[in-house]
């Protein structure tokens, strides 16, 4: 199988990898009896060939009738691989970095199966510089979204707002704007939406009056809202209320059930010992997230390991986060998965999203189609971009990862990569990196 899997290699894909800025693509590949893993949550479908025609998902066909093979530029040998959409990150922070060292972790990214990532606040001068060359292909990367960030006075004394805004006052960078009640709502959304960003991130030090000017004005202006879970004073409930899409980060959701604080410096440290997974705020908080459909982006590998805090609360909470993650899911809250990184060398080549995932299954109890779940179709929703990514159907934008085992069986499959496919175009393939299946 490992050998001559690729039929046939289109001039321009040649070219390509040659390093030529192109936005050429084979006009058509097929991925030749694969199991289709659709991404929509339903049964898997063994034996078809996925059809693909200038990037985008032409036709997904039974595979014996199929005829579509033979005149394809480009066939890839699916035979007893596990087909999946593109797996999406949706809570990256690619800024501040230095920048090639970005654009490695980047095609690291790519190459380890996370085809698109949402990243939620940063310089996005470097942000949308990353996502202008992954877009022409001067880079290998996932597509990159990203959002503006918007918070109270208080949060502008963050060292880390100093170092993603060089070059304007805190508060005054239009990817990192402070709001008051004095601030123009209008032009200040407009001014995130010149960053090229989709969305706006409400961050801390917010009221619910503030929170309602902001999600009002960027619902007009076409921006999608995520927030973390609490913004303080302004409350889970509060934040749901204005039409938050998702909220992020489901420690913070303790805050509901906790006497009200401003201090938004203490926000992984709420009061979970009093407030149980179970206490009627919380399936409130919950019930009211399925009706409004706002999804909810747990973090959970950042709270576990991934900060290495350990803090005094830090077992309870995690307890906590796996619970109510589990009970969020049980009531139909979208899940979406979420690192608050990317990748991590040191631990792991592959990216944090596949130990997310795990995480949701092993720690939150998902199902592994579930966790599948939360890394496509529900993270396109999320960003906003449901229409073109997140599912394998005619008329998506072909983003595939080809896995050598099954991750509706275990979830940790989606390490087992094989191929993966980004708009169309092969941008990992195991065997040419010495069969070691580890992205280069
Ligand atoms: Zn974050």
């Amino acid at each position: 199988m490992l050998a001559a899997t690729i039929a046939a290699l289109a001039g321009s894909v040649a070219a390509h990898q040659a390093g030529v800025r192109t936005t050429v693509l084979p006009t058509s590949l097929v991925v030749r009896d694969v199991m289709l893993i659709d991404g929509s949550g339903g049964t898997p479908r063994p034996h078809v060939d996925i059809v693909v025609r200038n990037g985008k998902v032409d036709d997904i066909v039974p595979a014996a009738s199929s005829q579509e093979a033979a005149a394809a530029d480009l066939v890839v040998n699916g035979r007893g691989l596990f087909a999946i959409p593109g797996l999406i990150d949706a809570h990256v922070h690619l800024s501040p970095a230095p920048l090639t060292e970005r654009i490695a972790d980047l095609r690291r990214t790519l190459n380890g199966g996370v085809t698109a990532v949402f990243d939620l606040a940063g310089d996005l001068r470097e942000t949308s510089d990353l996502a202008r060359m992954a877009i022409a292909g001067d880079i290998q990367a996932p597509a990159i979204y990203y959002a503006a960030l918007m918070a109270g006075p208080a949060f502008f004394t963050d060292p880390r707002v100093v170092s993603s805004s060089l070059g304007f006052q805190p508060g005054e960078a239009p990817w990192a704007q402070q709001v008051t009640p004095e601030t123009d709502m209008v032009r200040a959304v407009a001014a995130a939406r010149g960053t090229g960003a989709t969305a706006l991130k409400l961050y801390a030090a917010l009221d619910p009056a503030a929170v309602r000017r902001i999600a009002d004005e960027g619902r007009k202006q076409g921006l999608r809202l995520v927030a973390h879970a609490t913004v303080f004073p302004a409350k889970p409930s509060d934040l749901i209320a204005a039409g938050m899409n998702m909220l992020a980060h489901v420690a913070y959701l303790v805050w509901e059930g906790s006497p009200p604080t401003a201090d938004f410096t203490r926000r992984a440290t709420g009061d979970f010992a009093h407030v149980p997974p179970n206490a009627p705020e919380i399936e409130r908080v919950l019930v009211s997230m399925l009706a409004r459909n706002v999804s909810l982006n747990p973090t959970l590998w950042i709270f576990e390991q991934g900060s290495g805090a350990q803090d005094e609360v830090a077992g309870v909470r995690t307890a906590w986060m796996n619970a109510v993650t589990r009970r969020a899911a049980e009531v139909g809250v979208p899940i979406v998965a979420g690192t608050d990184d990317m990748i991590d060398l040191a631990r792991d080549p592959l990216p944090i999203l596949h130990r997310e995932i795990e995480l949701l299954v092993s720690a939150a109890g998902l199902t592994p189609i579930q966790a599948l779940l939360s890394a496509t179709k529900n993270a396109a929703a999320a960003i906003g971009v449901q229409k073109t990514r997140g599912t394998l159907e005619p008329g998506k934008v072909a983003d595939i990862v080809l896995l050598e085992a099954n991750p509706a069986e275990d979830i940790r499959n989606t390490r087992k990569i094989r191929f993966v496919i980004k708009e169309g175009r092969v941008v990992f393939d195991a065997a040419e990196s010495g069969g070691a299946r580890q992205p280069r």
